[in-house]
């Protein structure tokens, strides 16, 4: 059902200033749940539908209707050892998820996600995914960038199951309507503020979310026994990034202001295929199927960097050739800042069927006829392996009580939002939409096992929405002298500029220091539209400090990090040093200073927690950390 009726409302303006309180002009209106989900990407849909699904009276609150989250964008496809094009196995997935995460990945997590892979695929199938399919009926896998067979010894493997070039929209469908069959609330167009939190005997337990109705400005307060953060990526940090002008990391935003901290943010991926100028992606399926990438010589450059997978080399490896080639004079173009995709040599036929949406990105957006012309394509920022660390039940966790894996109870994370860590510090690609469905429907199960549908739940504490109010009324009425969009412009070119495909400690410094600029002039901020009605000038605003809070976090875990590792390509330390640095950068953020909660002077602090060095069965021994080439 969307957007249903609440249930009570309760503390009223009236006594909310009678009792001088500061969030005294807002009304709020009161939801209990089981279970509620912010985020209706796929892993937040996935969840959704599995806790509707084991009886949880649940919600799901979104910023934009479900089919248009950043998912819908997803071309290329879903991993699994199905083995229907090639030969395969559950063991040559995982191995290549740790060999890609460059050991940084915890193993638990990566065999649990390579072996329920499979079965992820095939419930998609039977909620009415329509993957592509191969003559004998059974649903076509393609290539993708360092999947191979024979635990990474090659060939390539055909592992990445399709529907066309519009995988993740097929799946967002699919998972929506299954939502609704079971039965879950939708609350669309309802934005997250912030978490409830309590303390709780050992430290902070959630109890709910604050939310904006963004159509008629109605603030509501959701109490569950359970909150699942499926914001998304936080992408939009960066000038040129292939994800949605919503993936503002809102989750990661609420869970540093909650005072817990995000995990491996160093790790930024930059995907090789970028239309150049635009930032439009151009899945790696077009390498999969064929595509190659030349320099202004014309030269096959990735046959040098990469002998054996070339341009189906994984993801940080491409992209730092790319970004050599221009560097040493053979970018094409006028300013040598670009290299070209071949798919021109590819039977149009083929392309019509297997890449039917990236030849028309290739016409809107580049003015190339992909079939007749390279498309000139440049490293953009795609993907965040880092997030709200949890393990792989989906249970959110910080350093605690009981060590490094101690569990927040109530709060739970999924999708791109969340760190299990399954991509460490390099995500393989198609590797996304399986870990969304694998540990969405896992969440589900964890819940199942932890909780009791229709129990009743304590009051809340009178301050619980203190902090959202305070914080949503602060920039509501900022009237200082930089608008929005000039800090956001200074803080993405920022990160563009000094945590990028290289970087070196001079650049992150500097970069740590342009931010602090950046996080001062957050005291100065104007928002010129003051309503609570549909105002983009309020929500752009807001998600503009969740932004800055996890660019602080970022180029800080990278400034710190002395080594070079998957997607965190370290000039000064070229090489990377498992004896140091095989560990997970943990980090906290007190806020940009001059913000309604006050005290923050902006200060980012580090902390580490151990790689998981053991698989989940006997079932398959640890894989041991070696040089990483393709
Ligand atoms: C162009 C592109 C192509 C890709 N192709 C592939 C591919 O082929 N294969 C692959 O494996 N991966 C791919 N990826 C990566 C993958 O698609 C994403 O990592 C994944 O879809 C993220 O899903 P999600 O469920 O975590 O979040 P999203 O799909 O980003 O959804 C986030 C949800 O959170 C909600 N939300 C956020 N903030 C708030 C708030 N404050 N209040 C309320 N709601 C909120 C939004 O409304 C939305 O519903 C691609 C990514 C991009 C950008």
């Amino acid at each position: 059902m969307a957007n249903p009726a609440p249930q009570t409302a309760s503390a009223n303006a009236e006594a909310n200033q009678k009792a001088g309180k500061k969030t005294a002009a807002y009304d709020i209106i009161d939801h209990t749940y089981d279970v509620l989900v912010v985020g209706a990407g796929g892993s937040g849909l996935r969840a959704t539908m599995g806790a509707a699904e084991a009886g949880f009276k649940t919600a799901n609150i979104s910023k934009v209707f479900p089919t248009r989250s950043h998912t819908v964008a997803a071309q290329g496809g879903i991993a699994a050892s199905l083995g229907n094009n090639t030969p395969d196995h559950w063991s040559w997935h995982m191995y290549d998820t740790v060999k890609g995460a460059d050991w940084l990945g915890d193993q638990d997590a990566i065999e649990y996600l390579a072996r329920e892979a499979p079965a992820a695929v095939y419930e998609l199938e039977h909620a009415g995914v329509p993957f592509s399919r191969n003559d004998d009926g059974t649903i076509y896998q393609r290539p993708f960038g360092g999947h191979m067979q024979n635990m990474g010894e090659g060939p390539e493997v055909q592992r990445t199951c399709a529907a066309a070039d519009r995988t993740g929209h097929a799946m967002l469908h699919a998972l929506y309507q299954q939502s609704l069959k079971y039965d879950a609330d939708f609350f669309i167009e309802y934005f997250a503020l912030d978490l409830i939190m309590e303390d709780g005997p050992d430290g902070k337990v959630c109890r709910g979310v604050i939310a904006k109705c963004l159509d008629d400005g109605t603030i509501h307060r959701f109490r569950a026994q359970a909150v699942v953060l499926a914001t998304g990526g936080y992408g939009r940090c960066y000038y040129t990034a292939t994800s949605a002008h919503t993936c503002t990391g809102d989750g990661g935003g609420m869970v540093l202001r909650a005072g817990l901290p995000l995990q491996d943010m160093e790790f930024v991926q930059f995907h090789p295929t970028g239309i150049y100028g635009a930032g439009v992606l151009i899945t790696e399926g077009a390498r999969g199927e064929g595509g190659y990438l030349t320099n202004s010589e014309g030269e096959r450059f990735m046959e040098r960097y990469a002998p054996s997978a070339k341009d189906l080399a994984s993801r940080d490896v491409v992209s730092r050739s790319m970004a050599l080639e221009m560097r040493e004079g053979r970018g094409v173009g006028p300013e040598g800042d670009h290299i070209y995709l071949h798919l021109d040599h590819i039977d149009a036929k083929v392309l019509g069927q297997r890449l039917p949406g990236i030849t028309e990105s290739g016409k809107i957006f580049a003015g190339v006829d992909l079939t007749r012309q390279p498309l000139p394509v440049t490293p953009t920022v795609h993907y965040n392996m880092g997030g709200i660390p949890c393990n792989y039940h989906g249970e959110v966790v910080t350093l605690g009580k009981d060590g490094p894996d101690t569990v927040v109870p109530g709060l739970f994370a999924v999708g791109e939002a969340a760190c299990v860590s399954v991509h460490g510090a390099n995500r393989l690609g198609s590797n996304s939409l399986i870990d969304l469905v694998v540990f969405g429907r896992a969440t589900g199960h964890r819940l199942k096992e932890i909780l009791k549908p229709h129990v009743s739940q304590d009051e809340l504490k009178s301050d619980s929405a203190d902090l959202a109010l305070s914080r949503l009324d602060h920039f509501r009425h900022a009237d200082g002298g930089t608008p929005t969009a000039a800090i956001r412009a200074d803080m993405q070119k920022t990160m563009q500029r000094h945590a990028a495909v290289f970087r070196d400690g001079k650049l992150m410094s500097e970069g740590v220091e342009l931010l602090k600029g950046v996080n001062a002039q957050m005291a100065d901020i104007k928002v010129h539209d003051r309503s609570m009605i549909w105002n983009s000038d309020l929500i752009e605003t807001l998600e503009l400090d969740n932004l800055i809070a996890q660019a602080n976090v970022t180029m800080q875990s990278a400034e710190n990090r002395k080594e070079s590792r998957g997607a965190h390509a370290h000039e000064d330390f070229p090489e990377r040093n498992d004896s140091e640095w095989m560990k997970h950068t943990v980090a906290w953020f007190d806020g940009w200073g001059g913000n309604a909660m006050g005290s923050g002077k902006g200060e980012v602090k580090i902390d580490y927690r151990p790689v998981h060095e053991y698989t989940l069965t006997d079932d398959i021994a640890y894989i041991e950390p070696k040089k990483r080439v393709y």
